[in-house]
């Protein structure tokens, strides 16, 4: 991480001393949302990548940032899990809905949902923090499935990029919960 997060406390306050459980995860600060540091972002295919934030493994679901440079149809799937969406920038739509996921919108995807995703022409690069819960299944033209995609994919993704790129496989641990 390139920046701090260090601080200290106002004189006189001072944190609670009660121990957290012994078997409690670390929780996880990630300062820099959208990295500078291009080898952060995981190309996912021409002119997508995606940031992790968080991968978790116990409870499966994963937090990324998902950056796209090109336009139009970007991929048709159906959702196992609930999906939380927030438009950091640019805009987008499905073509299965009426409304547009614009700059600043939160969107909430419900499990069964199928839809194709759809960046307009005008849209030269689209930002989003999307929280997936469970897996989606890539379709085809006749719905047919050709792939999936859930915390596991990503993790893999992540730790050869992060191989390829001299960061290390291990790098990806830092997101892993
Ligand atoms: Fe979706």
């Amino acid at each position: 991480m390139s920046r701090s997060t260090a601080r200290s406390h106002p004189p006189g306050l001072v944190g609670f001393r009660v121990p957290i459980p012994r078997f409690a995860a670390p929780e996880l600060v990630i300062p820099e949302v959208l990295p500078e540091d291009e080898r952060q972002w995981v190309p996912q295919s021409a002119n997508v990548w995606f940031r992790p934030l968080m991968l978790n493994v116990t409870q499966g679901y994963f937090v990324n940032i998902l950056r796209v440079r090109k336009t139009g149809v970007l991929s048709r799937h159906r959702h196992d899990g609930p999906v939380h969406a927030h438009v950091l920038k640019g805009r987008w739509y499905y073509l299965e809905h009426e409304w547009t996921a614009t700059e600043g919108s939160y969107a909430h995807e419900v499990p069964g949902e199928v839809h194709t995703l759809y960046v307009p022409d005008d849209v030269s690069e689209m930002m989003t923090l999307f929280h997936v819960t469970g897996a989606y299944t890539y379709l085809n033209g006749e719905g047919m499935p050709v792939g999936h995609e859930d915390v596991f994919t990503k993790i893999e993704a992540a730790a050869q990029h992060y191989e390829t790129v001299g960061l290390g496989e291990d790098y990806v641990k830092q997101f892993i919960r």
